[in-house]
C-alpha cells in the first residue's frame, strides 16, 4: 500500500456537510460514509484530527433575539454534538476516536490540549476536535489552521462540496475558474468564499498548506492523503 504524503493532518469538516441533503440537523447515512472514509484514511497510516464545524444547527452570525456571542457559543457547543455524533459512527465501525473539546465538560469529553492529542493520535485513534477556538468571533475553518499549528500537522485538509477554489461558484456560473495552486495572499486577495481570511492569515503566518478538496466523492480523503487527489493547494 502507498505511503501517505503526510505523516499528520488535520481535516476540516463542515456542520452543514454532516446534514446530507436536508437543510438542518445530522444526516445518519452520510455520517456513516464519512466515518468510513476516514478510517479508511487512517489505515493508509496517517495520524488524522477532524475539526467538525457546527453550521447544521447554528451560527453565531445568524442567530436571531440573542448577542452574537450568546449564538457563537451555541455554534461552539453544536460542534461538540457532531464530534459525538462522529465519533459514535467511527466506533460502531469498530475503529478507536477520541473527541477533545475546547471547553471543559469533564461529563462529557476530555479537554483538549496538545498532549492529549499526541497521545490519542499516537494510540491510532481518530481525533475528534470540537468546541472551535472556544472564542467566539472565530470559525471552524480558523480552528483547523490553529489546531494544525499547535500539533504540528503538516497541512489542513479542508473538505468542501467542489473539488478545488474557484473563481467564481462554479455551481452558478459555468465559466468559473478552478485554481490548481495559489499563495495565501492570493487567496486573501481573491475574495475566494471558500475559507475566512482569518484562516488564510493563520495559515500564511504559520506557513501551513490548505488543501481544498471535494468529500462528495467515497475515498477522496485516502486520495488526498496519498497525493493523489483532485483539489487547490493554497501554499506559501
Ligand atoms: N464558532 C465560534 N468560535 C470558534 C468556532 C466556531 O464562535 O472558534 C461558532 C460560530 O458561531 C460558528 C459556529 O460555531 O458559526 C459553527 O462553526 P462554523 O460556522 O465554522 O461551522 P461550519 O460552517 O464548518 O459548519
Amino acid at each position: 500500500m502507498a505511503e501517505p504524503v503526510y505523516r499528520r493532518v488535520v481535516i476540516k469538516l463542515s456542520g452543514e456537510y454532516l446534514a446530507g441533503s436536508q437543510p438542518f440537523g445530522l444526516d445518519q447515512p452520510t455520517i456513516d460514509r464519512i466515518a468510513s472514509d476516514l478510517i479508511a484514511a487512517r489505515e493508509l497510516g496517517a495520524e488524522i484530527a477532524v475539526v467538525v464545524g457546527g453550521g447544521n444547527m447554528i451560527r453565531g452570525v445568524s442567530a436571531r433575539g440573542m448577542s452574537r456571542s450568546t449564538g457563537d457559543t451555541m455554534g461552539m457547543l453544536a460542534t461538540i454534538m457532531n464530534c459525538l455524533a462522529l465519533e459514535a459512527a467511527i466506533e460502531g465501525k469498530g475503529a478507536p476516536a477520541k473527541t477533545l473539546s475546547a471547553f471543559v465538560m469533564p461529563e462529557i469529553c476530555e479537554l483538549f490540549t496538545r498532549g492529549a492529542t499526541h497521545k490519542y493520535l499516537a494510540e491510532g485513534r481518530i481525533v475528534l476536535l470540537g468546541g472551535g477556538t472556544g472564542n467566539p468571533f472565530f470559525t471552524t475553518d480558523t480552528t483547523a489552521v490553529l489546531r494544525a499549528a499547535e500539533i504540528d500537522a503538516q497541512a489542513v485538509l479542508k473538505a468542501t462540496n467542489v473539488d478545488g477554489v474557484y473563481s467564481a461558484d462554479p455551481k452558478l456560473d459555468p465559466s468559473a475558474k478552478r485554481f490548481e495552486r495559489l499563495t495565501h495572499t492570493q487567496a486573501i486577495e481573491g475574495g475566494y468564499k471558500v475559507m475566512d481570511a482569518t484562516a488564510f492569515a493563520l495559515a500564511r503566518e504559520t506557513s501551513l498548506p490548505i488543501i481544498v478538496f471535494s468529500i462528495s466523492e467515497p475515498g477522496s480523503i485516502s486520495a488526498m492523503l496519498r497525493g493523489t487527489g483532485r483539489g487547490t493547494v493554497v501554499a506559501g
